[in-house]
């Protein structure tokens, strides 16, 4: 019983506290499935604040999968300098493109045919799903994953934190819903949380918070980011930077990473990875060049 005198209720309260405080983001205001699959792509590993205009532009510029699937790599790249791990760059091309040949050029609203696109995999796919069909499915990120980890008082196997995930989602709410629980994941629900005043039936927190945490190794909880300062994800945007934007020559950007310190052999190596990838594309004499 609450000191109001009615039955706790888990989900209503979840959702009072969560719709109270849910920022207004410009996605959160579409249920476009294009509109959404961009923005989840961009949020995979970029801050929201960073997010909000190059999403307003990169959508201006291909509203569409049609239009996006037209663009050349070279162009989708160089609007997505700034916002790292450039593969998601490519591979939203990519998934435009199978949309227009697999699907009318219309985002498909079935998980077995969204987790066919490239780079679509089980979480982009139920975020689609979720946010812009609203079907009824739970969606796990990290930040979602402690949460059902800590609240479930154990850490999870995958399969089992989707079920659980799905079973959590109240019927006719699925958008609120998942909005709500990955917001309370990623504000309240942290690697330190704050559980005064949490509305989950939390198993942890009503143990007094043993160790070791359950979240810490249960599914889809990550772990923490190696340094990005002189890493090779550094050194792959620097060096698409210079190739899709800055039109510098391979020879200089090379010559360049090398005068600051970076390893030679790392620095050939990032290249020969930026290759294999695709971003970086190659001449019949050998020579590299722009996608
Ligand atoms: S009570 Fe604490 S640990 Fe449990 S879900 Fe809420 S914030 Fe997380």
């Amino acid at each position: 019983m609450t000191r109001s005198g009615r039955e706790p209720d888990e989900h209503a309260d979840i959702l009072a506290e969560g719709l109270a405080r849910l920022r207004d983001l410009p996605w959160r205001r579409t249920r476009d499935p294009w509109a959404v699959l961009v923005s989840e792509v961009m949020l995979q590993q970029t801050q929201v604040v960073r997010v909000v205009p190059r999403w307003e532009r990169f959508l201006e510029r291909w509203p569409n999968p049609r239009a996006c699937a037209a663009a050349s790599l070279g162009d989708v790249l160089g609007e997505w300098h700034g916002l790292g791990y450039p593969r998601r760059a490519r591979d939203l091309r990519l998934a435009a493109s199978a949309c227009v040949e697999r699907h009318g050029g219309l985002v498909p609203d079935s998980l077995d045919e969204l987790m066919a696109l490239p780079g679509v995999g089980p979480y982009t796919a139920r975020a689609v799903l979720a946010f812009a069909f609203e079907a009824h499915v739970g969606v796990v990120d990290t930040n979602v994953a402690r949460v059902l980890a800590r609240r479930a008082g154990r850490r999870l196997r995958p399969k089992e934190a989707q079920e659980i995930a799905d079973a959590w989602v109240p019927s006719g709410l699925p958008w609120a819903w998942n909005q709500v629980v990955m917001d309370l994941g990623a504000t309240r629900c942290r690697a330190t949380p704050d559980c005064d005043g949490c509305p989950v039936d939390c198993a942890w927190r009503g143990a007094g918070r043993p160790h070791p945490d359950p979240a810490v190794g249960s599914a889809a909880v990550s772990r923490r980011q190696s340094r990005f300062q002189g890493s090779d994800r550094e050194m792959r945007g620097r060096v698409l930077a210079a190739m899709t934007t800055d039109d510098t020559e391979l020879a200089g950007i090379e010559q360049r990473l090398r005068s600051e310190g970076f390893d030679p052999g790392r620095v050939h190596a990032v290249v020969e990875s930026l290759v294999a990838d695709g971003l970086i594309g190659r001449d019949v004499d050998g020579r590299l060049r722009p996608p």
